[in-house]
């Protein structure tokens, strides 16, 4: 009983993206557009137009914005301007 608890516990994924995993996948490739497969990097930005402004990298808060706290659902690519959905944009990793 009490090992089946630990396993249970081993087992629970810690499904938080740090800062770090973040890079990882940006530079790993897992980040893409689903339309055309323009891989953003760390360095690009976006603006929360219409909105308050902002610029930031979405993919670092996962499409809110950290000015207004809006949450953009759809992310437009920099190379295609395809408006795709933001969780669409990260490649399966299974
Ligand atoms: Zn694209
Ligand atoms: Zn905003």
């Amino acid at each position: 009983m009490v090992l089946i608890m630990i396993f249970g516990f081993l087992l629970t994924p810690d499904r938080r993206i740090t800062e770090k995993l973040l890079g990882d996948r940006l530079r790993g490739g897992r980040i893409r557009c689903p339309a055309c497969d323009w891989q953003p990097q760390p360095h690009d930005r976006w603006c929360c137009a219409p909105g308050c402004g902002e610029v930031w990298n979405t993919f670092e808060t996962r499409g809110t914005c950290p000015g207004c706290l809006k949450h953009w659902t759809h992310t437009a690519c920099h190379r295609c301007d395809t408006w795709s959905p933001h969780e669409a944009w990260y490649e399966e990793t299974d």
